[in-house]
């Protein structure tokens, strides 16, 4: 299992993520994601993954301290 983190001095807020992942984040009033805290199972990391590398300003990232991701 892994979680998906928010590099707040990065998010421009542009809401790609939440395009890409809706069913983990949401978007709040000014545009910026809301995490919903939920772990990513290992099915759902290659969809997790693609997002970390479409982010715009590189702010979205998988936890690393979980081994295998
Ligand atoms: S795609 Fe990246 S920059 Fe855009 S809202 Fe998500 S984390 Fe922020």
């Amino acid at each position: 299992m892994a979680r998906l983190e928010i590099d707040w001095t990065r998010c421009d807020g542009h809401g790609l993520c939440a395009t890409l992942l809706g069913g983990d984040v949401a978007l709040d009033e000014w545009g910026f994601p809301v995490l919903k805290g939920r772990e990513i199972t290992a099915g759902e990391v290659p969809d997790a993954r693609r997002a970390v590398l479409a982010c715009p300003a590189l702010a979205l990232r998988l936890d690393k301290t979980v081994k295998g991701y």
